[in-house]
């Protein structure tokens, strides 16, 4: 198959989520009454053709825009990598919500010249975002519509959804 075009302007990305916000609701709509496995197999393979063309070290949106909800093992990992205790790791670099416990800082503290200065103790929700090699793409829709904004990997897969599916 020939390379498609992938956008990767972060600004004209978040432009084009405010131009397209509607048109974004609607697919989620129109997705939920999609078979789930056949959306699934569909994403990951699109994922597979645009992840690899996409330098997350030349983007670091992610690190920038959102704050990971954290696990037990994310702080014990986030305590090796400091050199801190859990306890001091919790009281400096975060935060507590209804949903969890999450980073404090945006950009992340752990983020330099847009590459993760604790890659190899980063957190499991980093290692795993955005997310779109897992199952169940549908159950998960509307937080990956809210990160269509920021995410280039998530804006070419929905775009190219889109087209392959033959959303109008
Ligand atoms: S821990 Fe690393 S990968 Fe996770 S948000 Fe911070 S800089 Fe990004
Ligand atoms: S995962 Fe998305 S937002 Fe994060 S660095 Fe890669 S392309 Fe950018």
């Amino acid at each position: 198959m020939e390379a498609y075009y992938l956008e990767t302007d972060l600004d004209k990305i978040k432009a084009l989520a405010i131009l397209r916000k509607e048109e974004n609701e609607k697919f989620r709509r129109y997705l939920k009454n999609r078979n789930l496995h056949k959306t699934d197999a569909l994403v990951h393979r699109i994922n597979e053709e645009v992840a690899p063309r996409i330098n997350c070290t030349t983007c670091g949106n992610c690190c920038k825009e959102l704050s990971p909800y954290l696990n037990k093992e994310d702080l014990n990992n986030l305590a090796e990598a400091t050199r801190k205790s859990i306890e001091e790791v919790i009281a400096t670099y975060t935060e507590k919500d209804e949903e969890g416990v999450s980073f404090t800082h945006l950009p992340c503290t752990f983020l330099a010249d847009n590459k993760c200065t604790i890659y190899q103790h980063r957190p499991q929700t980093c290692h795993s975002f955005p997310h779109l090699h897992n199952p169940g793409f549908t159950s998960r829709l509307r937080r990956v519509i809210d990160n269509y904004a920021i995410c280039p990997i998530i804006f070419n897969v929905i775009e190219r959804l889109k087209l392959e599916i033959g959303f109008q």
